[in-house]
């Protein structure tokens, strides 16, 4: 079983700690996950430039930026009540997510939430497919998030959403739900949009009863959107009563 990501100084106290703390600064030094300035996560230059989806123009259903009216990312063929994405993938955006689980960066977890909320804030005074504001805050009973796969989660040591997703139910004011688990399934990338939905719908499912709630969910990077669809369709099937979706990067 693998070791739950916990900072090193963490594990001792008071002055021994700040010590600590000192010496991985010393010799694992923070960098801007943009543009390796020192001392910083993100510094202002890449945080003003972070390439924010503007939510007015984006899919209301899959989150594509500019896919307001006609959306050739989704088609309108997705199961969630509405989708938002905070980020076009690119740049430090997307090198944002990577430095996050690949190098496990864990202080940016809160990072990656803080986008979330900021796009949810937005998108709530746009109305998805159905005529509703794409994100309610008075509606969502819990956040709940995509798992990883037993693979990533043996590589990394941790399901990288976790984190995010209590950061977002911290920033909202929300429980987190960990419903979703999933089985292997075979490797996503060589595969097309239809072959991505098919091989992960039968390696998702939701382990209690949702009956009646409605849930966030939230991920990463949605790229085909094959992975949150088959979260959200395994949640719909245990009974929530609506789905809404929410990414911190969207590939198009
Ligand atoms: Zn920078
Ligand atoms: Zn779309």
């Amino acid at each position: 079983m693998p070791v739950r990501n916990q900072p090193l100084s963490d594990r001792f106290p008071g002055s021994l700690r700040l010590l600590v703390g000192s010496a991985s600064e010393l010799l694992w030094p923070t960098r801007c996950v943009g543009c390796e300035k020192p001392a910083t996560l993100l510094c202002d230059g890449c945080r003003a430039s972070l390439p924010w989806i503007e939510q007015r123009w984006a899919c209301p259903t899959c989150g594509a930026p500019f896919g307001y009216l006609t959306c050739t990312e989704c088609h309108g063929d997705w199961p969630a009540r509405a989708t938002v994405a905070a980020l076009s993938h690119e740049g430090a955006a997307a090198r944002l997510v990577t430095c996050y689980k690949d190098a496990h960066e864990l202080r940016l977890a809160p990072v990656l939430a803080a986008a979330v909320a900021t796009a949810l804030d937005e998108a709530s005074g746009w109305p998805a497919a159905d005529g509703s504001p794409r994100f309610e805050p008075g509606d969502v009973d819990a956040v709940t998030f995509v798992p990883a796969t037993p693979e990533a989660y043996a590589r990394r040591g941790f399901d990288h959403m976790e984190p995010v997703a209590t950061a977002l139910g911290a920033f909202l004011g929300l429980p987190v739900a960990d419903v979703l688990a999933r089985g292997s399934a075979s490797d996503q990338r060589l595969l097309g949009r239809e072959e991505r939905r098919e091989n992960i719908r039968g390696s998702v499912r939701a382990v209690d009863d949702v009956s009646g709630m409605s849930l966030l969910l939230v991920d990463d990077v949605l790229t085909t959107g094959s992975t949150m669809g088959a979260c959200a369709e395994a949640l719909l099937a245990r009974g929530a009563r609506r789905v809404s979706c929410a990414a911190a990067t969207r590939v198009w």
